[in-house]
């Protein structure tokens, strides 16, 4: 298949580019910079430009950012948009996170309706994050699925750059929506519903500075964050990046994925797991970790549950467990230069 893969350059979509070259499809990717494009290059140095080619999207707040891009010869039969602001470190919420999300999915579906008829799968990376209603905090009893939508209102987004994250993705997932059910497409849509992901960052990165926001909190354990005393564990769920890139795939190549939302998480996590892993299999981080005695960071017994079923049955997703998964993190930022 020939697939057009929006932001190459970043850590989900670094492992999407890997699994859709390793399954044979032919890809056009994204990126900000001819930079950035080279430096993915480099690490595919076999394939020919028919199987791994770039095209150049310097800001997809613009709505028309993507009306060059979607064209191809041969045409493009499916897209995975994965652009999209993930930090924290924002100084207006509107103009840094709400209108590259909202304006870059709106704007590449309608470049994709006008300019490439050929296309019949969209994939959009969403996130747990538009499932979530924060006012509930760990919300015992209930079960997440892919039922459950963030009530964020748009005077709340702006309240502050967590608030405004998550807003901007479930503004931008609702308008996909939206333009399904408005615009009647030739394609049909999934979307990919993660929480925090970890995993190899494999990403090129100048230095661990740059390192993707998710795997910063992984990174931050290793850097004496939790040496005196553990926090308490806010994010309880987690998914390996190599099951999200999987599961963005399949959503791709799956006819019964069509119109539909994925919540794809492994399951629950407590920091005092991530942290006695990281202690377990790096003797070199130990005098940065607390005692095996301090107490604090467990899994909250009173804690929502998850309903993963659909990405198993339909996606067929095998998710990798949490000490595998943090495992290689570490192992991976020790090749990134200090
Ligand atoms: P990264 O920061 O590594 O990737 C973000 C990508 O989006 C980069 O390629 C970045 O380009 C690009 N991008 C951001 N803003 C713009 C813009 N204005 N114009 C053009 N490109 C832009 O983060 P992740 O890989 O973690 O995130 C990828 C997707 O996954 C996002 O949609 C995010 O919301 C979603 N997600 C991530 C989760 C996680 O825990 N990591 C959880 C749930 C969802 P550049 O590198 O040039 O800045």
């Amino acid at each position: 298949t020939k697939v057009l893969l929006t932001g190459g350059s970043g850590f989900i979509a670094t492992h999407i580019l890997r699994a859709l070259l390793e399954a044979g499809h032919s890809v056009v990717t994204t990126v900000r910079s001819n930079d950035k494009a080279e430096n993915i290059r480099k690490a595919y140095p076999n394939l020919g430009a028919d199987r791994l080619d770039f095209a150049i999207v310097s800001d997809v707040a613009r709505l028309d950012a993507f009306d060059d891009a979607v064209v191809s010869n041969p045409p493009f039969e499916a897209v995975i948009h994965t652009a999209s602001p993930f930090h924290f470190n924002v100084t207006d919420i509107k103009k840094d996170l709400l209108d590259p999300a909202i304006n870059g999915t709106t704007g590449i579906l309608y470049a994709i309706k006008r300019n490439a008829p050929s296309v019949k799968r969209v994939v959009i990376t969403s996130s747990f994050g538009s499932m979530m209603n924060v006012s509930q905090g760990l919300w015992p009893g209930h079960t997440y699925s892919e039922a459950d939508w963030n009530p964020v209102t748009p005077e709340q987004a702006l309240e502050n750059p967590g608030f405004g994250y998550s807003a901007s993705k479930t503004f931008a997932e609702r308008a996909a929506w939206d333009f399904i059910e408005n615009e009647a497409p030739e394609f049909t849509l999934s979307t990919i519903l993660p929480p925090l992901v970890f995993g190899p960052a494999v990403q090129s990165l100048k230095s661990l500075n740059d390192l993707n926001t998710s795997n910063q909190f992984i990174l931050s354990f290793t850097a004496g964050a939790a040496k005196d005393a553990i926090p308490p564990t806010k994010n309880p769920i987690f998914v390996d990046v190599r099951d999200v890139a999987f599961a963005h795939v399949a959503a791709m190549e799956k006819q019964e994925a069509g119109n539909k939302r994925f919540f794809v998480t492994a399951g629950h996590c407590s920091n005092r797991q991530i942290i006695d892993t990281i202690r377990k299999n790096f003797t070199e981080y130990h005098d940065m970790l607390p005692s095996e005695s301090l107490e604090g960071g467990e899994l909250p017994e009173a804690v929502y549950q998850i309903d993963n079923s659909r990405s198993i049955d339909i996606l067929g997703v095998k998710y990798a467990t949490l000490e595998k998964c943090i495992v290689d993190t570490v192992q991976s930022f020790k090749s990134v230069a200090q």
